[in-house]
C-alpha cells in the first residue's frame, strides 16, 4: 500500500482531509489550515487553479493565444478573456 501525501495549494500545510465527491465524482479536499475546499483532478483543465498566472506568463513570453491554448489544454475561450481581464490599466 502505498500512501500520498497532499500539500495544501494556497497555504501549503499537509493536514488535508477528504471533503466528500464532487458531483461528477472527483475527490475534494478541506485543508485544515485555511478551511478551503479543493481537488486534485479536474473535469475541465481551465478550472485547476494557477492556470490563470500560466496563461499571462506565457503570453509574455511570447506565446500566441492558439499555442498557450494547446499547450496548457484549454480552449482558446479561456485564454482570451483571461488576456483582457489582466489587462494593464492607464
Ligand atoms: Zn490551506
Amino acid at each position: 500500500m502505498t500512501t500520498v501525501t497532499v500539500h495544501c495549494p494556497r497555504c501549503d500545510p499537509d493536514d488535508v482531509y477528504r471533503q466528500d465527491f464532487s458531483p461528477t465524482k472527483h475527490e475534494r479536499l478541506r485543508c485544515q489550515s485555511c478551511r478551503r475546499v479543493f481537488q486534485l483532478n479536474y473535469t475541465y483543465q481551465a478550472w485547476k487553479p494557477g492556470l490563470k498566472e500560466h496563461i499571462v506568463d506565457m503570453t509574455f513570453n511570447g506565446a500566441g493565444v492558439g499555442d498557450t491554448a494547446r499547450t496548457l489544454k484549454v480552449g482558446i475561450n479561456t485564454v482570451i478573456p483571461t488576456l483582457k481581464i489582466s489587462r494593464p490599466r492607464g
